[in-house]
């Protein structure tokens, strides 16, 4: 089966096409699709599935579209859909995660989560699947490899950060990871 994922984020690609073997992914890229889809709503729901459509109904193929947030307890969910901009439009990790840090620094608590939400596109039917993972902010950044936020990031039940583990190791707990395992068993039932 040969299905889109609508990203051009080649970290996330790696980390979903892990995961997903028996699939032939393509990339935007590979389409041809080169431009930036906007992500213009206010859910998380809501940009997965304008970029899902957006490559269904230009190229026609079957598509899925995942869109991630931070959500902060301290900070009443934020950045949440607004992460990747968090510190502007230019969606500067390293600023978005200052920022972040600047936020919290009187806050009592640092605890957060990561969710995802992936719209597929398949057979002219729409299909929904969401992940979580619960973890805390930490005070300083730990770690090199993954992307974003993952040098703050530390999930429930560890002691590194998401950007301290490996890619398959943070695939089994994360919040995408979560999201493809149930997009996996929804494609291993057709
Ligand atoms: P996107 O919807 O997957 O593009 O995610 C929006 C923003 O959330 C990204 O620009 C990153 O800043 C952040 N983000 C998403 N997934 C992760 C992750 O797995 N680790 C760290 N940051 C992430």
């Amino acid at each position: 089966m040969e299905i889109v994922f609508a990203t051009h984020n080649k970290n996330k690609l790696k980390e979903v096409a892990a995961l997903l073997p028996n699939i032939k992914l393509l990339s935007l890229d590979a389409i041809g699709c080169t431009e930036d889809i906007p992500e213009t709503a206010d859910t998380l729901e809501g940009n997965a599935k304008i970029k899902a459509d957006y490559v269904s109904n230009t190229y026609g193929y079957a598509c899925f579209a995942d869109d991630t947030g931070l959500l902060v307890d301290a900070l009443n969910g934020a950045p949440g859909v607004y992460s990747a901009r968090y510190a502007g439009e230019h969606g500067n990790a390293k600023e978005n995660m200052n920022l972040l840090l600047k936020n919290l620094t009187d806050k009592s608590s640092r605890n957060a989560h990561f969710k995802t939400v992936i719209c597929l596109n398949l057979n002219n039917k729409q299909h929904f699947f969401d992940g979580t993972c619960e973890g805390e902010i930490l005070t300083n950044k730990q770690g090199e490899k993954g992307f974003g936020y993952d040098p703050i990031f530390k999930p429930k039940g560890y002691n590194i950060s998401f950007a301290e583990m490996d890619m398959i190791e943070k695939g089994k707990i994360s919040h995408r990871g979560l999201a493809v395992q149930k997009l996996t068993s929804f494609l291993k039932s057709l």
